[in-house]
């Protein structure tokens, strides 16, 4: 790693913070939390902020920070974030993935965009509000959490079940993925996530004559369930529009403007949807998911001898449902393309809201524009899941913002979870200083507005 500094002089606090927490290997499932999630505690308590810590298994902690307000006539603001991070197996780095060293001017390794780069905006951004001694109409919190990478179930999970008291009256939080600049048509675009994928996990079963396997038999669990198989790996599942889809193409439309406009504004015309796929492919395929359930058959089970043929035999899938979508018009899609004769049983389902509050959003997007007068703030839907989606059990609304000035040639989405993860040196001052614009100018506003 000749290239590489890992020498800070150069680098400011906020900087220097980000290393610290990327030299901490906190792998998910692999090593624990707690050495990281202590260094953070120790340096919020040394500012005189108030934590508390809840945890499932104490080497797995979940921490807790709040700025008491002295009125508290507004909700609580939220900001959370996860510490851990995927593993590195089988990926080739160009540095060591836990040095954080300096190089082309990022810094590099596991975490730096997924999200400790995000989590360090956020502790700074409380750091400063402590230090700047502003009485603010309500509590700020910041929630730092285990196990986002895993299933939750060590962290927000946990937490949701078993401590909801920490969130109450909470009902907006400050999240991942959001607010990075990418380039689209010559724009300088900062997608802020207002709503996200949901998850089900679906079990689909075939049932057929079953016998010995000397015999021939026909019509048989297997290979009724290879055709289902087939069917949906070959096939997508049919369009579905959901409010908040529309939302995000008919902003980034009218952002864009021009042919790109329209071409954006024709894929929510069901009946143009698929052939503008078809058409532009390339162009518009992170659209896709947005406007589609989609389905991956994941395991398949079934058979128990050589000799004897099954009469049931199962698949696993991993289902997505657009942002909106309920489970039985997922059921109805799963149906539409292998027919209606298989069992489809919802093992989990992990509902996401149905209702967007938009109300932090105008001034989230102002407080984006005060700090780079070209950005152009639209609304993204992700595919994925987040943590959000535990939050959004009780009401809460979520938005994916830790804003993030990136190059051109450094595109967020292709290099989270990937080898070579880096994060711009500065880039996290540039989201601290766009997090404390908000705290101060946006939040109360925003919620004074709405009254
Ligand atoms: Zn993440």
């Amino acid at each position: 790693m000749e290239n590489f500094e890992t020498a800070a002089k150069s680098l400011s606090a906020s900087d220097r913070i980000l290393q610290d927490l990327i030299r901490f290997d906190t792998t998910v499932e692999l090593r624990p939390e707690k050495p990281a999630i202590d260094y953070i505690r120790m340096l919020l308590e040394k500012e005189g902020i108030e934590t508390e810590t809840f945890c499932r298994d104490p080497k797995r902690p979940n921490l807790m920070a709040t700025i008491k307000s002295e009125t508290g006539k507004l909700p609580p603001l939220l900001m959370y974030g996860h510490v851990d991070v995927v593993p590195v197996e089988g990926q080739e780095w160009s540095c060591e993935p836990f040095g954080a060293g300096v190089g082309d001017g990022c810094i590099w390794g596991r975490g730096a965009l997924d999200m400790k780069g995000e989590l360090t905006m956020f502790i700074t951004a409380m750091i400063q509000v402590k230090r700047d001694g502003v009485s603010l109409p309500f509590d700020l919190k910041l929630l730092i959490v285990s196990d986002e990478e895993g299933t939750g179930s060590w962290g927000m999970g946990y937490l949701v079940k078993e401590h909801p008291e920490i969130f109450d009256g909470i009902r907006y939080a400050l999240g991942e993925i959001g607010g990075f600049s990418m380039m689209m048509s010559g724009k300088k675009l900062y997608p802020v996530m207002i709503a996200e994928k949901q998850f089900a996990h679906v079990k689909i079963t075939a049932e057929g004559e079953g016998g010995h396997g000397s015999f021939s038999h026909s019509n048989t669990a297997m290979e009724r369930l290879c055709k289902a198989v087939e069917k949906l790996s070959s096939h997508s599942l049919p369009v579905r529009i959901t409010p908040s889809a529309k939302f995000m193409i008919e902003a980034i439309a009218s952002a864009l403007g021009g042919v790109e406009g329209v071409a954006l504004k024709l894929l929510l015309k069901p009946s143009m949807t698929d052939r503008m796929f078809k058409l532009l492919g390339k162009q518009l395929e992170i659209f896709k998911p947005l406007l589609h359930n989609n389905i991956n058959v994941t395991i398949i089970e079934g058979g128990s001898a050589v000799n004897v043929i099954p009469s049931r035999v199962s698949c696993h899938c991993d289902l997505r449902l657009v942002p909106g979508g309920s489970i039985e018009d997922a059921i109805r899609d799963i149906e539409s393309v292998i027919g209606t004769s298989y069992e489809i049983e919802v093992v989990e389902y992990d509902k996401g809201s149905e209702e967007l509050d938009l109300t932090l959003m105008d001034n989230l997007f102002a407080s984006l524009c005060r700090k780079d007068e070209k950005a152009v703030p639209v609304p993204l839907v992700i595919t994925g899941v987040t943590d959000g989606r535990f939050l959004s059990t009780l009401g809460i609304q979520t938005y994916g913002f830790t804003p993030m000035d990136l190059p051109e040639d450094l595109d967020f989405t292709s290099l989270i979870h990937a080898a070579d993860e880096r994060i711009p040196v500065g880039a996290v001052d540039f989201g601290k200083d766009i997090l404390v614009d908000f705290i101060y100018n946006g939040y109360a506003s925003a919620l004074e507005q709405c009254r």
